[in-house]
């Protein structure tokens, strides 16, 4: 590359790897692997991009002022304290560009979203991966891991691959015991199949240093069209914004967002069958000898006897045509992270693993 030099940590980063979605040969794939909603998007939020396709010369809105109060007024919200971004990913983008550089600590935990540490690489930051306690975050632990060059916390609640959840109270002991100098990121991407969870609203009113993100890819059934969002204190957002590109929505992903958002019957079907089908899978799953702890998300993470056995199930899976998601990267090398699908998906999925563990026994 001549003379020229990527920025310090740039080269530290390990491409992004998604979920896969294609199998060889197979036209009738259940894709089980990235989180997406089984039921689509809301017809309404459809019907608003086709009617956007006519208006495609026109540039849109720099402020996204109809789509911020969209969201103000479903989770009653001020709309002047919300930024929207090209995926809840962009937001946290502007959170890691504003607040670290290079010889700051961005703490992230053991088994914590990829796009963390990528994030701190990107800004020539240190990422601190905090361990976790079976499979769950720990506030001591990530208190004790604070020292004064600490500048964010990442952390997903509910946690993605592990599904698991810190309490309100746990949640607010950590935003509580972080210095005023970091920035606290509660990432909601599964905010939506908590059961009783607000998302981390009420930190944000009780914190000048907390930011809470959301998406429109996962509940909302769209993340073919990239569009999140972030809540925090007005001078927060203010930061972030000056880093927003004017134009980094288009009309129609704000249309779209706006009908998907609106369209509360929707959101509230997904995740009601969401929480009957994922309780009837860990069920199913718990029976059969395999490891599953309770999901705050929409999908489990199942645990087998080994990485080995973890592999076998993977690959008895595809040949029956179901993508799921291994999880080794993550720290997770027995586990396999299957998304709850319709219930037509969810009993294909456990049928096929229901046979797989009955092999093993049989082989054992
Ligand atoms: C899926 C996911 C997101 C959402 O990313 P988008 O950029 O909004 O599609 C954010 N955080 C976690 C932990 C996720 O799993």
């Amino acid at each position: 590359m001549a003379g020229i030099a990527a920025q310090p940590g740039i080269m530290e980063i390990a491409l992004y790897v998604s979920g896969e979605s294609k199998l060889a040969g197979r036209s009738d794939v259940l894709k089980l692997s990235a989180n997406e909603n089984p039921y689509g998007c809301s017809p309404n939020a459809t019907a608003a991009f086709t009617a956007a396709a006519t208006d495609l010369h026109r540039y849109p809105a720099t402020d996204h002022a109809g789509l911020r109060r969209a969201i103000g007024e479903v989770h009653g919200l001020d709309p002047d304290r919300i930024i929207c971004g090209v995926g809840s990913d962009e937001v946290l983008q502007f959170v890691a560009q504003a607040f670290a550089g290079a010889g700051d600590e961005v703490i992230t935990t053991q088994h914590g979203f990829a796009m963390y540490p990528i994030l701190a690489h990107a800004v020539g930051a240190t990422p601190v991966t905090v361990a976790e306690r079976d499979r769950r975050i720990d506030v001591d632990a990530i208190l004790a891991a604070v020292t004064e060059r600490t500048r964010i916390v990442f952390l997903a609640n509910p946690a993605n691959p592990t599904g698991t959840m810190l309490s309100a109270d746990e949640l607010h002991r950590l935003a509580a015991g972080l210095p005023e100098s970091c920035l606290m990121v509660q990432d909601g991407a599964y905010a939506e199949f908590a059961e009783g969870f607000d998302g981390g609203i009420s930190l944000v009113e009780a914190f000048p240093n907390v930011i809470m993100t959301r998406t429109f890819s996962k509940i909302h059934g769209l993340g073919g069209l990239r569009i999140g969002w972030g809540y925090a204190r007005r001078e927060v957002i203010d930061v972030l914004n000056r880093l927003r590109q004017p134009f980094n929505l288009s009309n129609a992903q704000m249309a779209a967002a706006e009908a998907a958002i609106r369209d509360t019957d929707f959101t509230a079907r997904c995740a009601s069958e969401n929480a009957r089908l994922r309780r009837w899978m860990r069920e199913q799953l718990v029976q059969m000898g395999v490891g599953c702890d309770e999901s705050h998300a929409n999908f489990l993470l199942a645990r087998f006897a080994s990485p080995d056995q973890a592999k076998a199930c993977d690959a008895a899976l595809r040949e029956a045509g179901i993508i799921v998601r291994p999880v080794a990267s993550y720290g997770l090398p027995e586990a396999l992270r299957i998304t709850v699908g319709d219930e037509d998906g969810c009993r294909r999925v456990i049928g096929i693993i229901s046979d797989f563990m009955a092999d093993q026994r049989g082989a054992a």
